[in-house]
């Protein structure tokens, strides 16, 4: 379970994000939508602790995170995974050492143990017969699925997606949404940011509408898109519809 509540946030003088209320719920699928320089890769930024929030708090299973403290930094890593448009692979590790890499290198895990999680999340996401290729003989959507592997690897409690489909090419981007399907079907808590507004209906227990580093409207998928409350957001869904 995760909550922002009343995060701000700058880049210098710039803010950037301004009294941002958003919880996701154990389990729950939240999508994140606006347009470009809205705030939405800076939440997530916020959340992984690559970037302090000026006022606000942002809490993970009840517990408020102390920016200021390395260790809750790190702790709050280990809770949110994230997975970004450039899934910046190791070129000169196989799929497996991919995976692996981070708990076994970051986290000190015996590789042993980790091994057969890897291999499993791999299954899970379509790949065990590449387990053992190097990523330039995969297709980008399959090397996007071995980074949402990667982040899963971490056993996250919560999984961050950045537009995750927006680099690859529209034939490949199927199979991405369709791996992101089936670990919100297994109750993956996700908080997922895309400009692929019918996967974000059809996935999102919830969908917040982002503009100018605020949240102007939070709803089900069917309030947002059909019947928007706000001007603003009426604005929006009415453009990329
Ligand atoms: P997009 O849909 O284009 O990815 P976004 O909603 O993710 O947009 P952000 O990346 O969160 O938008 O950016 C929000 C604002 O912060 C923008 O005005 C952007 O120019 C600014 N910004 C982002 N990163 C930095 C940075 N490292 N330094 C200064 N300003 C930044
Ligand atoms: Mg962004």
């Amino acid at each position: 379970h995760l909550e922002l509540d009343n995060i701000s946030a700058a880049y210098g003088k710039l803010r950037v994000l301004d009294g941002i209320d958003i919880s996701v719920g154990s389990g729950e699928t939240v999508g994140l939508i606006g347009p470009s320089g809205s705030g939405k890769s800076t939440i997530l930024r916020v959340l992984t602790g690559l970037l302090k929030p000026e006022a606000g708090q942002v809490r993970v299973g009840g517990e408020p995170i102390n920016f200021d403290k390395p260790a809750e930094i790190r702790r709050l890593r280990d809770r949110a995974a994230i997975v970004f448009q450039q899934y910046n692979l190791f070129q000169n590790l196989t799929v497996l050492e991919n995976v692996m890499i981070a708990p076994t290198k970051v986290r000190g895990r015996k590789p042993r143990d980790v091994r057969p999680e890897a291999e499993h999340l791999l299954a899970k996401v379509g790949l065990a017969d590449k387990i053992n290729s190097y990523p330039d003989q995969l297709s980008g959507g399959q090397q996007q699925r071995v980074a949402i592997a990667r982040g899963l690897c971490l056993k996250p409690e919560i999984l961050l997606l950045d537009e995750v489909t927006a680099a690859l090419d529209p034939e490949l981007v199927s199979e991405v949404l369709d791996t992101i399907r089936g670990l919100a079907e297994d109750g993956m808590t996700m908080l997922i940011v895309s400009h692929e507004m019918g996967f974000i209906r059809e996935i999102s227990a919830r969908v917040a509408f982002m503009a100018d580093g605020k949240v102007v409207e939070l709803g089900s998928p069917a309030q947002i898109f059909d019947a928007p409350e706000k001007e603003r957001t009426r604005d929006f869904v009415g453009k990329i519809l």
